[in-house]
């Protein structure tokens, strides 16, 4: 992954943030340094997966993070781009596994849900099933979601019978990136493990000392895995935010869009205005009404939030 550098700089991945450190992959090791205070000043806060520069000096007892790299992708619940450290969870993903299990979490607004936020963060989506021991009937499953959203490869897998799984393979290239993302309790630990061959707890354990003599445990938030690909498992992803996504709303539901450009009026509703494109595309068959109830819904959604972020909740 890294050209070995000798000189006062290393290359370097986050691999953990912590309260005032960041935990950094760098070159045959991995340590814990401060930001510098330019950066600080400048309120540019690393991410897990992002890459630094960290000054190197020995003698003078001085390791610090003083560059961010441009992130390729960036995991988000605010605007994109923003080196705040607030908005952001992880940058530089090539690919966002959204898990999902056969059963009650199996929603399709869910799922579109996380393609926003996925697709707003400029990385690669694909849908895993997981649990597909658990299903009689996958195939019809997997049409089923074909049918209601396009160009997205599905893979059903089942992580604890290890069936399926040689299908992430081709995501986990050399130099790749990925993540699982959820709800809870659909197998993204399991699914890990089952794709490391080992338990997060174990290999992800970092022991430090905490500066006062005592040794804490964290557990790192970015494994590199023995095929040079490296895997993100942060806690935070759980509280993802839709209203990150407003500008991938136009490209989950582009053909809504298409429609509404030929209503009558520039701001229809869609609801009740004559010439409605919308409504008559409803009408014909050609765009069914529950994929317009979620496109209103999550419109509702992004509006929402935007108040609440607005007003500071
Ligand atoms: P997470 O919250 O998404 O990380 O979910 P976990 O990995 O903790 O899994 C939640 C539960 O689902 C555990 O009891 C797992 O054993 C179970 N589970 C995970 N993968 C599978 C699977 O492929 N098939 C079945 N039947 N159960 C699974
Ligand atoms: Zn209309």
């Amino acid at each position: 992954l890294f050209v070995k550098y000798e000189g006062p700089y290393l290359p370097g991945r986050i691999c953990t943030v912590q309260k005032t450190r960041f935990e950094v992959i760098i070159p045959g090791d991995a340590i814990s340094v401060p930001l510098s205070g330019a950066l600080k000043s400048q309120k540019m806060y690393p991410v897990v997966g992002d890459f630094v520069v960290i000054l190197n000096q020995p003698e003078s007892a001085t390791r610090m993070i003083v560059a961010i790299l441009p992130r390729r992708t960036v995991l988000s619940r605010g605007g994109a781009g923003d080196y705040s450290g607030k908005q952001e969870l992880a940058a530089n993903i090539d690919t966002v596994f959204i898990v999902t299990e056969p059963g009650s979490d199996m929603s399709i607004s869910r799922l579109e849900r996380y393609l926003l936020i996925t697709r707003s963060s400029g990385a690669q989506p694909v849908i895993v099933i997981n649990k597909s021991d658990t299903c009689s009937d996958i195939p019809t499953l997997v049409k089923m979601i074909n049918s209601e959203i396009r160009d997205i490869p599905v893979i059903p897998v089942s992580a604890t019978e290890k069936t399926g799984l040689d299908h992430l393979n081709p995501y986990f290239d050399s130099g790749k990136t990925v993540i699982f993302i959820g709800s809870s309790g659909v197998g993204k630990s399991t699914l890990t493990n089952a794709l490391t061959g080992k338990t997060l707890q174990t290999t992800g354990e970092i022991r430090e000392d905490d500066g006062k003599g005592r040794h804490t445990t964290t557990v790192r938030h970015l494994l590199t895995l023995p095929d040079g690909s490296s895997l993100i498992d942060t806690p935070g992803l759980r509280e993802i935010r839709i209203w990150t996504a407003g500008e991938s709303v136009a490209e989950t539901f582009d053909d809504i869009i298409e429609y509404a450009t030929r209503c009558r009026f520039t701001d229809c509703s869609h609801n009740n205005e004559p010439g409605c494109a919308v409504r008559k595309a409803i009408e014909d068959g050609v765009l069914s009404h529950d994929r317009f109830t979620r496109y209103q819904k999550i419109l509702k959604e992004i509006s929402f939030e935007r108040e609440k972020a607005d007003i500071g909740l």
